[in-house]
């Protein structure tokens, strides 16, 4: 296994790989990599073959982060996660650093973004200004640099995957995107690089949200109802935690993101909570 951290570097690794006739699968993380990740990991796998490379990426973006959020303290522990990419077949680990992802930022000469204008809106956008533009920008220069065949995303961040879509599709990058089921907790919390903020009290709260889901699922079941009263159902739910406090839930067509006024088997159902200090997001078809 390589680890490459130079910007310049990687493309012609990439180059070289291509013109031998090599298929390259991408997986782009922030690192702190859990089973999520690896499973991603072993997807690109599945897409490229054996002949082909897999590279997986650790970066801590900053433009997706508000001033006010986890940049700063996001876990990360690349002993460990270089030792769980070796472990999992990864062919190059990618760690570029702040300077040469955003060169001249620090003095101002960085300018150029990339901007989803629609998908963006609603749920983690809403909640969070700003982070869909880092995301779009951060991937859109991944892509440009990894230049891979596929890249696979997690369907725990179902957003963020539908704007990744939109966005390859829009501007036309030559990449296929795989979206890759979300890997969970043996209780059923969506595993996440996050988690490891939860003490043990908050931890066991935390299943909240994927009870939230279940409890949806079961209610859709027996007939139809609609968003808002369902919605309350679910504040009520989550409250009953006393560790917990809803941000969001939203069920909207699980392509367009359309919200919907009728909630019913199929629809999709996105929610973010705060367990004590902690935001985690979770989602899935109902
Ligand atoms: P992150 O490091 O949190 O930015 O995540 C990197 C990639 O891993 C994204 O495509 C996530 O959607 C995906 N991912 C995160 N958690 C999970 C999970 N529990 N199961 C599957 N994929 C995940």
């Amino acid at each position: 296994m390589r680890i490459v951290s130079s910007v310049a570097a990687m493309p012609r690794l990439a180059q070289k790989w291509r013109r031998a006739g090599a298929r390259i699968g991408f997986v782009p993380t922030m690192g702190y990599l859990h089973a999520g990740h690896l499973s991603l990991v072993q997807e690109a796998r599945k897409r490229v073959g054996k002949s082909g490379k897999v590279v997986l990426s650790i970066y801590v973006n900053p433009t997706q982060f508000a001033p006010t959020e986890d940049l700063a303290n996001y876990p990360r522990d690349l002993k460990r996660d270089l030792k769980r990419c070796r472990a999992t077949g990864v062919d190059v680990v990618f760690t570029p650093g702040d300077a040469e992802m955003y060169p001249g930022k620090a003095t101002g000469e960085y300018s150029t973004y990339v901007v989803e204008e629609k998908l963006s809106q609603s749920m983690e956008g809403a909640a969070r200004p700003m982070h869909f533009r880092g995301v779009t920008t951060v991937v859109a220069k991944l892509l440009n640099i990894v230049l891979p065949d596929v890249a696979v995303f997690g369907a725990k961040d179902w957003q963020q995957a539908a704007i990744i879509k939109r966005m390859v599709a829009d501007l036309n990058f030559p990449v296929k995107i795989i979206v890759a089921p979300t890997l969970r907790e043996p209780d059923g919390l969506a595993m996440s690089s996050r988690n490891k903020y939860l003490n043990a009290e908050q931890r066991a709260q935390a299943v909240i949200l994927f009870h939230a889901l279940q409890a949806a699922r079961a209610a859709v079941k027996r007939k139809a109802i609609t968003a808002a009263r369902l919605k309350k159902d679910l504040l009520e739910f989550i409250t009953a935690a006393p560790q917990a406090r809803l941000d969001y839930v939203e069920f909207f067509d699980s392509h367009t993101l359309r919200p919907v006024q009728l909630v019913e088997p199929g629809t999709q159902m996105a929610l973010a909570a705060f367990i004590g200090k902690t935001r985690l997001i979770d989602n899935g078809p109902l």
